[in-house]
């Protein structure tokens, strides 16, 4: 809920308006995650209260921390039993937390763990605060930026989604700063042209991965389905409408995208646009068989982009020892049931 939710909600219960604010800060800026901590409120007011409302948090079921970098993965279970994946990374500006949107997902990228076996269900917007207050509290740090990038697409659970933007980034609230905010999309195009109109100040980044049609259709069937230049018609109108630049994500994979030919046809794809270009060398996940562009064409790629003069940067790998890198997220219960390891 949010306030004015929640101030109904109150007030329907024949309490005053301002007990509505006291449970909101308990909330979102103690972090409490139960009636009984909100000691300000009378013991008899606290009972009434479990009585009528669940507050959702998180159940850390396995924690994991990178012996190279400190990365942690949290496996989180949720109230129905299912299981999802989120990570905390330090960065010298900070912590940052890469949340997920679904349990599963449905789009299936050819290269990521998290689609290997579909959707089950939408996370509820309580569902994905719960995965920063949990890691907070876990940790007893407070995080500053969020990046909606683990498991799930997010612009396919759009409602739930922009509910969770609300909340987090709510002054009187968690209050984390749209700025420190990133949502990455594998391009669901209407969903883009909905969100421009938001305008929101988060930064939207892209999963392009391919600068043609025949490449990206074979890695992502999202695109048979919006076609590239769709996609970047898109982009075009999101980043006029916001005068937002644009994150593109594009992971390399040995032989098959990584070419000076698909270097030269993506700067032409992304010529004039407001953007920046983030490479990731591809992870390996065990059941996908995509081997990473070796550093060489790496770097060959990025030299390619930054002559032509756009703002290109290497996505360093962290957490690779827990599989908690971009696109080994998935649901644990998955790999013990068809591996048993
Ligand atoms: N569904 C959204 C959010 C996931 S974000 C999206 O597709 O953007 C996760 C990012 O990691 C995406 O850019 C995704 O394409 C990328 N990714 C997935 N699997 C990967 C892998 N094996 N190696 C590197 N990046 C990967």
């Amino acid at each position: 809920m949010n306030l004015t939710e929640l101030t109904a909600a109150v007030t329907g219960m024949g309490l005053p308006k301002f007990r509505a604010g006291q449970i909101y800060r308990w909330l979102h800026q103690a972090g409490v995650t139960a009636f009984s901590e909100m000691t300000d409120l009378s013991l008899s007011l606290r009972e009434r209260l479990d009585d009528s409302f669940v507050i959702f948090s998180c159940g850390i079921e396995k924690k994991q921390v990178s012996a190279y970098d400190s990365t942690v993965k949290y496996l989180f279970s949720l109230h129905d039993g299912e299981w999802i994946e989120s990570v905390v990374m330090k960065y010298k500006y900070g912590y940052t937390i890469c949340v997920s949107s679904q349990v599963g997902c449905r789009m299936g990228c050819k290269f990521c763990a998290s689609t290997l076996n579909g959707v089950v269900r939408n996370l509820a917007p309580s569902e994905i605060l719960s995965q920063v207050y949990a890691a907070e509290r876990d940790l007893q740090v407070r995080i500053s930026h969020v990046v909606m990038m683990g498991m799930g697409e997010p612009l396919d659970n759009y409602d739930n989604v922009m509910k969770f933007l609300e909340l987090i980034s709510d002054e009187n609230g968690r209050n984390i700063s749209m700025r420190h905010i990133s949502l990455s999309t594998c391009g669901v195009v209407p969903r883009i042209y909905e969100l421009a109109e938001k305008k929101l100040q988060l930064t939207l980044s892209v999963s392009l991965h391919a600068p043609n049609d025949e490449i990206r259709s074979s890695m992502m069937p999202v695109n048979r389905k919006w076609q590239v230049s769709e996609l970047i018609g898109a982009c075009r109108a999101y980043t006029e409408k916001t005068s937002r630049r644009i994150s593109f994500e594009y992971a390399l994979v040995s032989g098959k995208n990584d070419t000076p030919a698909c270097a030269e046809e993506l700067s032409r794809l992304l010529k004039g646009m407001l953007c920046h270009i983030n490479l990731i060398p591809v992870n390996e996940v065990r059941e996908t068989g995509m081997r990473k562009s070796t550093p060489e064409n790496v770097k060959r790629f990025a030299s390619a982009l930054a002559a032509k003069g756009f703002a290109v940067t290497v996505r360093r790998e962290l957490g690779s020892d827990i599989d908690a890198a971009c696109g080994q997220l998935r649901r644990r219960a998955v790999r013990e049931q068809t591996n048993g390891d």
